[in-house]
């Protein structure tokens, strides 16, 4: 199995570019994001918890997304492998992940990351928040938060896994619109292809 993380602040295009990829490698997509909003919109218990942290744009409890994660991996079987999308966010869950691989007898093909300046961040959310309707796109200091909660809590993994070799960083702005996506995607299939 191979087991790609996708990379990148908010608004980097990580559910863009998931989309292709998942296609091209035939991976499991697995969003922790999209989890937690459909755990809100099922109206679990678990929905019910996450609803106030994510609205406030902080970070759920890191067990919460791991066992998230360890199910994925012991549900589907009919893959290549997985892309985790927004996880893992800190060190601990990177640890977590780890340790998850390893007692699989597995180990981390590599991580994407799009990287794209915090100025542009606003501007994509802004763009996705009236495509989407995403409650935590709407309100400007949620959106800082989690750039804030970003830069302190996430972006530590890129020397993390630089250290551990499995780091690939690409620029996530390419210039707008469908022409910058494919630039984008294009640039991440020539490395993919050879991990
Ligand atoms: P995303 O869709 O990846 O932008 O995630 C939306 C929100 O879900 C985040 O702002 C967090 O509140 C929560 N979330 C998603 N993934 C994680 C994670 N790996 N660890 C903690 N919280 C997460």
């Amino acid at each position: 199995m191979k087991y790609f993380i996708l990379f990148g602040p908010p608004g980097a295009g990580k559910g863009t570019q998931a989309v292709a990829l998942v296609e091209r490698y035939n991976l499991k997509h697995i969003s922790t994001g999209d989890v937690l909003r459909g755990e809100i919109a099922a109206g679990t218990e678990l929905g019910k918890k996450a609803k106030a942290l994510i609205d406030a744009g902080s970070l759920v409890p890191d067990e919460v997304v791991e066992g998230m994660i360890e199910n994925a991996f012991n549900t589907y079987k009919d893959v290549n492998g997985f892309l985790l999308d927004g996880f893992p966010r800190t060190i601990k869950q990177a640890e977590a992940l780890n340790e998850m691989l390893a007692k699989r007898g597995e180990e981390l093909s590599g991580v994407i990351s799009l990287m794209i300046p915090d100025e542009t961040i606003f501007a994509r959310i802004r763009h996705r928040a009236e495509v989407e309707g995403r409650q935590d796109d709407m309100k400007d200091e949620v959106i800082q938060n989690r750039i804030d909660t970003y830069h302190a809590k996430t972006e530590p993994l890129i020397e993390f896994y630089k250290n551990l070799g499995k780091y690939h960083e690409f620029n996530g702005d390419r210039g707008p619109g469908a022409e910058g996506i494919e630039k984008v995607r294009q640039s991440i299939y020539v490395e993919m292809d050879k991990l």
